[in-house]
């Protein structure tokens, strides 16, 4: 059940409101701050089922009937306002308010707003909001504002509501949520152990310079297994980590149709290699499996895991050394060379 991740991955956040429920002090107004992903539209919700279930115990239970219509957005005096696609204007807020109070159809008299990208909306749709809940006639009524980008409200905004900060996700979550968003398991997997953000997952997997970055370690990787300095040849061929971007890339249909990323730099494409290739020799080190083939049948090599510790290290070191005033070709050679001595 819900309220059973939400324990284990936002434990604060659960505790939070669970003293809270136990000391019946739930305020009128919250605001979910946190990173896309760390699940505060599902703790909204939670909280919304709790604020009406007939069996909660601290939490709702999620199973009854109420708590079922909470969640599939049948229980009428629920309201669900998202603001991701259009702007929220106080209009909108006033006609629900008015809606809001004729109706309370439902058993209990607790009228629910859950607002979505709540950043989004305008100043004076969330001020009239909020100051509707300040009032005795908004008694009865909690409002859940959710937003990425809590520094985009107004202060006097949040200094209306109870701010539950989420924490940002860890590897693994970042993992599944790009996974969920359609970033291929092994990308997921790589870009999820040097960036815990999804945001950053999903632009970043999806950039020509990771693309590029992944073709050349997966390329080098291939080559090198038998002797490094194959693969050193082959990245000094490619010629992509060490130069700027090579021409034919200019002309390709390919490349122009994909989302633009900012001009490859050659520094930024050697970082993503190196971000790559620890974490490959990270699970080298421990004889990690994850889900793909080809990753795992190169894991598994003797010949990688023997050179993992110092390939971890010396490519730590080279990532410092990139962005000081390095010739990056010479940089390359130096850590094959250093490897290639294991
Ligand atoms: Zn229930």
């Amino acid at each position: 059940m819900f309220k059973d991740s939400l324990k284990e991955q936002q434990p604060i956040v659960y505790q939070i409101l669970l003293n809270s429920l136990k000391s019946s002090q739930l305020a009128h107004a919250y605001l979910f701050s946190g990173q896309r992903g760390s699940k505060m539209k599902e703790t909204a919700i939670l909280l919304a089922q709790t604020l009406v279930c007939p069996n909660r115990e601290g939490f709702a239970c999620e199973e009854c009937d109420v708590c079922r219509r909470v969640k599939e957005g049948t229980y009428v005096d629920l309201i669900v306002i998202n603001g991701k696609d259009r702007t929220i204007k106080k209009e909108e807020i006033l006609d629900l308010q008015h809606q809001f109070i004729q109706t309370g159809l439902e058993m209990y008299s607790k009228k629910i707003y859950i607002i979505e990208h709540a950043d989004r909306a305008t100043p004076e749709a969330l001020n009239s909001l909020l100051k509707f809940l300040e009032e005795p006639s908004g008694e009865d009524t909690t409002a859940i504002l959710i937003s990425e980008n809590t520094d985009r409200l107004l202060p006097t905004i949040i200094s209306r509501c109870q701010v539950l900060t989420f924490a940002s996700l860890s590897a693994k979550l970042c993992e599944s949520e790009a996974i969920a968003n359609g970033v291929s398991p092994l990308h997921a997997y790589i870009a999820s152990q040097f960036i815990k953000d999804v945001d950053i997952v999903l632009t970043l997997t999806q950039s020509e310079s990771y693309q590029t970055a992944f073709d050349l370690f997966s390329g080098f990787i291939d080559e090198a297994k038998p002797n490094l300095y194959h693969g050193l040849v082959y990245l000094q061929k490619e010629g992509t980590l060490t130069k700027a971007s090579k021409d034919k890339d200019k002309d390709s249909d390919e490349v122009k149709n994909k989302k633009k990323i900012p001009e490859k730099d050659p520094k930024e494409l050697f970082s993503l290699f190196l971000d790559i290739a620890q974490v490959f020799f990270k699970d080298a080190s421990q004889g990690k499996t994850v889900g793909d083939t080809w990753w795992n049948h190169h894991i598994a090599s003797a010949r990688y895991q023997s050179i993992a510790p110092a390939a971890m290290r010396v490519f730590s070191e080279g990532k410092d050394k990139i962005w000081r005033n390095v010739n990056l070709s010479l940089l390359l050679d130096q850590m094959i060379i250093e490897l290639a001595k294991r």
